[in-house]
């Protein structure tokens, strides 16, 4: 797309005040647009005489797309242990291959890391690419970059799948950028157009309102990054095996500029939402901020992490960490004990998907009860303590 001006220019000037950008300048009695010029269109219709137009440009893609094929999954470990967002994607990706008739392929980088390729076929991968050096035993953006775009010009996978984590959302930008493609950020759906084979991904847009679909269909491979816990993890099946295929790491460690120098664990299991199996979250309902302690003594007794809504984030009750929902974290765990929270569509968007809700409020009106499987109506600070109670006598028991 470029804006441009015409000849039919008659240098009224209008165009430059309608710019929010500063982007016009008049020059030599014309309208001139700078490199300023974020294309938003806001002058276009501000010409009397029609003088601005918005061009697409021509796409002259040089690539032959049928060079590419099979569906990638990026394998995220961490400290020898598969990301629960690495296996999810292998089912996903499992589908999609099928649709595609194409193999499943997992990527996995560090070191001393083999034995993780079996939990990968046993989630459905048919291939793993395996690069392990001592260089990439810990996630570092230069060298984990330059290993999966040396992975790409080498094999040429058609799809691309990582996981909206922290190092997934850092990785997978870059990658990008240096083959050339696009990449579809934080989807929460994905897909098979019918009518061009191509992947839809799909993703919340404009604040959550609607649900964009995105196609990418000029440039391979297309690429992804998709929301941790959206997708159930497939049952694994460990009578499967595959290929792995052994590549050499061409990471000069001089390359690698940022350092780990030290790692500090900020996020303890309590606040390990997305791998998390059981959640117990509190809002607005717990009135002060010391009614959290009731909500971590259960979490406590039941081995379970600590979410929070954004309302009990936005009072400074919990850290922005243990935020459960849109702008927060998805989660997905076997249950998900919802404490003075109302059930707004932003926070339903990050739990909806918990195998069993329980939810205690005092309004039996409260839209979280239209979600739960099972609902206590009554006060937080009575309840908790008393299934905290419970719970400690059943586990003594
Ligand atoms: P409230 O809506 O105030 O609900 C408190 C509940 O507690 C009520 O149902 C009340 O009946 C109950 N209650 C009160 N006292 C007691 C008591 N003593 N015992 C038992 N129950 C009691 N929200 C999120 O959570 N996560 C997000 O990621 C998120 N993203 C957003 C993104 C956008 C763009 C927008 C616009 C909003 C977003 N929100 C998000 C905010 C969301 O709309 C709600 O405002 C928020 O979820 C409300 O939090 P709450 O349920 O804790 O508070
Ligand atoms: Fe300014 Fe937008 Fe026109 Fe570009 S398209 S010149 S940014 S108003
Ligand atoms: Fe030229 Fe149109 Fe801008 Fe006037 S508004 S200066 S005619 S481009």
């Amino acid at each position: 797309m470029a804006v441009k001006v015409t000849n039919e220019c008659i240098g009224c000037g209008a165009c430059v005040t309608a710019c929010p950008f500063g982007a016009i300048e008049m020059r030599q009695n014309k309208a001139y647009i700078t490199e300023a010029c974020t294309m938003c269109g806001a002058c276009v219709e501000t010409c009397p005489v029609k003088a601005i137009i918005r061009e697409e440009e021509k796409k002259e893609v040089a690539m032959d797309k049928t060079e590419y094929k099979d569906v990638w999954v990026y394998l995220e470990n961490e400290e020898g242990k598969m990301r629960n967002v690495a296996l999810e994607l292998l089912g996903e990706g499992r589908k999609l291959a099928d649709s595609m008739g194409q193999k499943l392929a997992g990527v996995l980088i560090g070191n001393n890391i083999e034995g993780l390729a079996k939990e990968a076929f046993a989630a459905g991968a048919d291939q793993v690419y395996l690069v392990e050096a001592p260089e990439l035993a810990r996630y570092n953006n230069d060298g984990y970059t330059a290993t999966v775009v040396d992975l790409i010009k080498s094999y040429k996978p058609s799809v691309i799948l990582l996981g909206a984590t922290n190092n997934g959302r850092d990785l997978g930008p870059r990658v990008a950028c240096r083959i050339g493609t696009g990449l579809t950020a934080d989807c929460t759906g994905l897909g098979i157009d019918e009518e061009t084979g191509l992947v839809a991904w799909t993703r919340p847009a404009f604040g959550g309102n609607i649900m964009a679909t995105i196609l990418c269909p000029d440039h391979r491979p297309q690429m992804g990054t998709v929301r941790p816990s959206v997708f159930k993890r497939p049952v694994p099946d460990y009578s499967r095996s595959g290929e792995i295929i052994r590549v050499p790491s061409k990471v000069n460690p001089a390359d690698i500029r940022a350092k780990i120098i030290d790692i500090i664990h900020v996020c303890t299991a309590s606040c390990n939402l997305e791998e998390a199996e059981i959640i117990v979250s509190g809002g607005r309902g717990l009135g002060i901020p010391e009614n959290f302690c009731y909500v971590e003594a259960l979490a406590e007794v039941l081995g379970a992490s600590v979410g929070a809504s954004r309302a009990a984030v936005d009072a400074g009750w919990k850290p922005p960490l243990h935020q459960v929902g849109q702008t927060g974290k998805t989660v997905g765990p076997k249950i998900y004990i919802a404490c003075g929270i109302s059930g707004a569509i932003q926070h339903l968007a990050g739990m909806s998907s918990s195998d069993v809700i329980i939810a205690i409020n005092k309004d039996p009106e409260a839209p979280i009860f239209n979600v739960a499987d099972y609902g206590i109506v009554g006060d937080i600070v009575e309840v908790l303590p008393i299934l905290t109670e419970e719970f400690k006598k059943i586990k003594a028991s």
